[in-house]
């Protein structure tokens, strides 16, 4: 039998839990300052298949993978454009090994962030963005791939760009999150001046399967933004991937305060406010994916 859409699992009702953070788990397996993350995709698969592993045992019904920076913009700063399709097909394919190896129906949602180029800046033109987003997607699939998370995203048109090179080159579902920041008045807007409400209708309108927010803040404040896409959009999936609370800087290093119970004790507003797949972003481990997994099945 094949696999259930995600869309479907959440229109049966379901609540869904997502993975958490990557790249302090690549830290804590000793990846260094200043080495290309998703290269471990090739050179230390075991580690890499490892991460996905741990979330699927925590409980998480999906995974990402190892992509985050993924395009040839990213890739670049590695001399490794020449190895993207290779680097994000072996990424993929950890994560889809892992999910296989899962019991029960597990999904891959690959991860894109953003190439760091801004089309207002005059850094680089759409069609180049398209194409490098579509390099990367249609890799992702080939390793396995259910559906991409492009992720992180700040800029309407880069994100609209991500959405229209995955829909049109792949069959994978699209999910598109965006990060805010809350401003001086206590709403959200991005780095580039998106709000919620905005990003929820343009993507959308782009084709996104699901939308949602990551990383930036707490699950607190992503309620605030679920609600604020939820009263734009009624019907369609709502993805948040959290912090483990804001930062505090501790001796020079980020430190994310929130505790699993912490984060656990939110997930029901989280659902009330609208959000039908929930899991963290920087600062979580298994075990917040853990307690807030048992929060939504208690
Ligand atoms: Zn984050």
């Amino acid at each position: 039998m094949s696999k259930q859409k995600i869309v479907e699992a959440v229109k049966s009702g379901r609540v869904l839990i997502s993975d958490g953070a990557w790249g302090t788990f690549l830290q804590n397996k000793g990846m260094k300052a200043g080495e290309c993350p998703e290269l471990w995709a090739v050179d230390r698969p075991a580690d890499v298949k490892e991460i996905a592993e741990s979330y699927f045992a925590a409980g998480a019904d999906m995974v990402e993978s190892d992509t985050f920076g993924g395009t040839s913009f990213k890739l670049e700063h590695f001399e490794l454009t020449e190895r993207v399709a290779e680097i994000n097909e072996a990424a993929a394919r950890l994560s889809a090994e892992a999910a296989a190896d899962a019991d029960g129906d597990k999904w891959v949602i690959a991860s894109v962030g953003p190439t760091g180029k801004m089309l207002v800046m005059g850094d680089v033109t759409e069609e180049e963005l398209y194409d490098s987003f579509k390099e990367q997607v249609v890799a992702l699939e080939k390793g396995g791939a259910d559906a991409i998370c492009i992720e992180t995203m700040s800029a309407l048109d880069e994100a609209g760009l991500a959405v229209k090179a995955a829909k049109e080159n792949t069959a994978c579902e699209v999910i598109v999150t965006f990060t805010f920041e809350q401003t001086v008045n206590g709403d959200y807007r991005t780095m580039m001046g998106v709000s919620p409400e905005q990003a929820a209708e343009e993507m959308i309108e782009a084709g996104a399967d699901i939308i949602g927010t990551n990383c930036g803040n707490g699950i607190e404040r992503m309620v605030d933004i679920v609600k604020a896409m939820r009263a734009e959009a009624p019907d369609i999936p709502i993805l948040v991937h959290a912090n483990a609370g804001l930062p505090k800087n501790i001796d020079g290093v980020d430190t994310f305060p929130e505790t699993p119970e912490d984060m656990a004790r939110q997930v029901g507003g989280l659902v009330d406010a609208g959000a039908n797949i929930i899991g963290g972003c920087c600062g979580t481990t298994p075990a917040h994916i853990k307690a807030m997994k048992e929060a939504v099945t208690a």
